[in-house]
């Protein structure tokens, strides 16, 4: 069994600034039906925004959704979303000290970040809003205040499409990365067998955890930069970056999925 996971906004959804391929996203969707391959979403969206994603730009369901950044995940099967609690069980076990509510109280009163809405809160995920120009005092801060104490991580990203900084505290073994592992073991996957593709900031964990990875061809420089580093420093790693003109596609999100899955062998036949 081949897993084919990617991430969502800007990955395999063209909701940046570059222009998408027309037919692309079809294309994915008749190509991922006719090989045998299980699709796996790895996104920080939670359900409800999947959803939305879906309806909006027409992909297809995943058989999985590994969402809220890897806090959650789930199993779509005739029609109807099946909840984990195998995970959830799986990440209590594995980061005995995260406390949600203790992470929350020592934060309080930071300048500079703001608790974002409910619906992008659960058990596994603390998150916040940064005034992007202040996070090096507030990462500072934080760090002297939670880092080390619950079992955690830490993870900031810049969304550059709205200019907003975001910062998730995650249990250390509920993220993109050991999400995708867990579901590999579960469908007794290699991570040679896995192709993961992403295009920014936390998907570098999933892009050097051994699995094949992807970056379309609108990845962010700094997450090329960062990968590359990782590469030099362990030549095992395998990631691809989509370089457009294959097949009449120019690379950029669906299009770079398309790319990368074919390289890997993923995808060896045409529609
Ligand atoms: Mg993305």
């Amino acid at each position: 069994m081949k897993i084919l996971a990617t991430d969502l906004d800007r990955t395999l959804l063209p909701n940046g600034r570059w222009l998408p391929d027309p037919g692309a996203i079809e294309l994915f969707n008749k190509l991922t039906e006719k090989h045998d391959v299980l699709v796996v979403y790895v996104t920080g969206r939670n359900l409800k925004l999947t959803e939305n994603a879906i309806k909006e730009f027409g992909v297809r369901y995943p058989n999985i959704l590994c969402g809220d950044v890897g806090t959650s995940i789930r199993k779509y099967e005739n029609g109807e979303w099946k909840f984990d609690d195998g995970w959830v069980d799986h990440v209590k076990r594995e980061s005995p000290r995260w406390d949600a509510m203790a992470i929350r109280d020592a934060v309080t009163g930071i300048d500079g970040m703001r608790e974002q809405e409910s619906e992008h809160q659960n058990q596994f995920k603390q998150s916040y809003y940064v005034e992007h120009e202040k996070k090096d005092q507030v990462l500072k801060k934080v760090d002297e205040l939670v880092k080390g104490k619950f079992d955690e991580v830490i993870v900031y990203s810049f969304d550059s499409l709205d200019g907003k900084g975001l910062l998730d505290f995650l249990p250390a073994s509920a993220t993109k990365q050991t999400a995708l592992e867990y579901v590999a073991e579960e469908f007794g996957a290699a991570k040679k067998d896995v192709v993961f593709c992403g295009d920014s900031g936390n998907d570098i964990f999933p892009l050097t955890a051994g699995f094949c990875g992807v970056l379309v061809k609108n990845a962010d420089e700094q997450l090329v930069e960062n990968v590359k580093k990782a590469m030099n420093q362990n030549p095992e790693l395998k990631v691809y970056f989509a370089k457009g003109d294959f097949k009449g596609l120019k690379g950029y999100y669906t299009s770079g999925v398309i790319e990368g899955a074919y390289h890997y062998g993923v995808f060896d036949s045409d529609i």
